[in-house]
């Protein structure tokens, strides 16, 4: 018997075959019964009809229950007018029956599917969304690698906060020190880039921020790029194409999971370079005229990411901030007023999804940089050291992975694009 898996069955038409799953739904109208099945590929329905399998067999189809472990044998039949495969059963096991299944058809609250998030994660929604910020990362990795990109991995466990603002988790380091978990590789794959040019890291960062939004997690994934010998300008070049090669990939790679999420593909499609792009004090400007009372040195929030991108159907780069709210490590134009950096929001009211600047490469620059913000000079001497031997002029950006998952997907809050979310009030299962 060929074991396959559902994403095969195109290519078993009229063939006796076996899937192993779990029944998700079930309906019997007492002579045939439709088992709806998932196999970590994708979905199904299985027939059993009373009057083709042995009594044995409808028994122990009649004893499943949602939720059950299945192993099914039949054979695979097309839907006569639908792209649909749909399984004859002959054959079934029962590899554990399941309890009653807590998550109902019935529409549960956000707390209690959080609380349920170990079986929560088995729902369709929660499938196509997981599927999909896969396809993101491989496809981030993908793009990375095809551009000279390393992948260098960052430590979690820090000595010092990176950018000496953001509030941090602190763990006792042994009894000798205090420790603080990463809010970002970017400091350190600086370091990387004069051994291998261009780097990435991809792993988990920590805020302890009480930040109580739809977009704040407490732990998130983020992807930090940097290379050697690029300037702001060709910075944001790099973000626009990998931005785009990744929407390319999903629309190519998850058009069932977005159909589930019933995602506008319109929107997604027309993700094309060039972004759009004004300096910090433009849409200041223009979020003036909006109704917005933002100043001139406020970061953006969330309502004026979402006023600025309204008549946008492309992402928009707000370059050029005000030096002062941002973080030490950014160089400055010219005046010395102006941080050469960049955050990219995304379209639909999806927000910030990266965040990105040319470094300070002069050794005296960024001492007295450093001693303006009073970060502790000691903790960051090595960083110095980078602008003493062989500096050269150099970018890098951060990417939240949630976020530009939640924005491929078209999910309100991020919270369900990670399969357990750690938030200010949650941090179970
Ligand atoms: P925000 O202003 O939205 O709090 P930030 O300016 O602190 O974000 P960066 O430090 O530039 O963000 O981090 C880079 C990217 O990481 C952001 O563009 C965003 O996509 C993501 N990010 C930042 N904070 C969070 C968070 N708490 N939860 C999820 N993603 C985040």
């Amino acid at each position: 018997m060929t074991k396959i898996t559902i994403t095969q069955a195109a290519e078993f038409i009229g063939q006796e075959v076996q899937i192993q799953g779990w029944v998700y739904n079930l309906r019997s109208s007492g002579s045939i019964c439709f088992l709806q099945v998932r196999d970590g590929s994708g979905f199904m329905q299985a027939i059993v009809n009373k009057s083709s399998v042995s009594a044995d067999v409808w028994q122990t189809a009649e004893k499943a229950t949602i939720e059950s472990s299945v192993i099914l044998t039949g054979q695979i039949s097309k839907h006569p007018k639908k792209e649909e495969y749909e399984l004859q059963v002959s054959g079934i096991q029962l590899v554990q029956i399941a309890e009653e299944y807590p998550i109902g058809k019935k529409e549960h609250g956000p707390d209690f599917l959080l609380d349920q998030r170990h079986l929560w994660l088995r729902a369709p929604s929660q499938w196509a969304i997981q599927r999909i910020r896969n396809t993101v990362i491989n496809s981030i990795y993908g793009y990375l690698n095809l551009n000279g990109f390393t992948k260098i991995d960052s430590p979690i466990l820090t000595p010092n906060a990176c950018e000496g603002t953001t509030e941090l988790f602190e763990i006792n380091y042994f009894d000798w020190a205090k420790a603080y978990l990463s809010q970002s590789g970017q400091l350190y794959i600086e370091a990387a880039i004069f051994s291998l040019g261009r780097v990435f890291d991809f792993g988990p960062v920590f805020r302890a921020e009480k930040s109580k939004t739809r977009r704040h997690l407490t732990e998130f994934w983020m992807m930090d790029a940097e290379a050697a010998f690029v300037e702001h300008e060709e910075n944001m070049k790099i973000q626009e194409n990998l931005i785009c090669f990744v929407i390319e990939k999903v629309l190519e790679q998850n058009q069932k999971e977005l159909a589930i999420l019933e995602r506008d593909l319109e929107p997604l499609k027309k993700i094309k370079a060039p972004f759009g792009r004004m300096t910090h004090a433009e849409a200041v400007k223009k979020l003036n005229q909006l109704g917005s009372d933002i100043k001139a040195d406020d970061d953006l929030g969330a309502d004026d990411e979402t006023l600025l991108t309204q008549d946008s159907a492309v992402p928009i780069f707000v370059e050029k901030w005000p030096a002062q709210i941002k973080a030490f490590y950014m160089k400055r134009d010219e005046s010395g007023k102006v941080a050469l950096c960049d955050d990219l929001i995304a379209p639909e009211g999806f927000g910030e999804i990266i965040g990105g600047s040319q470094r300070e490469d002069d050794y005296q620059t960024l001492l007295e940089r450093i001693k303006e913000h009073k970060l502790p000079l000691d903790e960051f001497q090595w960083y110095l050291d980078l602008r003493k031997y062989g500096s050269v002029p150099h970018s890098g950006f951060g990417i939240g992975l949630e976020r530009l998952v939640g924005w491929i997907c078209g999910t309100h809050h991020i919270r369900e694009t990670i399969p357990f979310p750690r938030m200010i009030n949650r941090i179970r299962p």
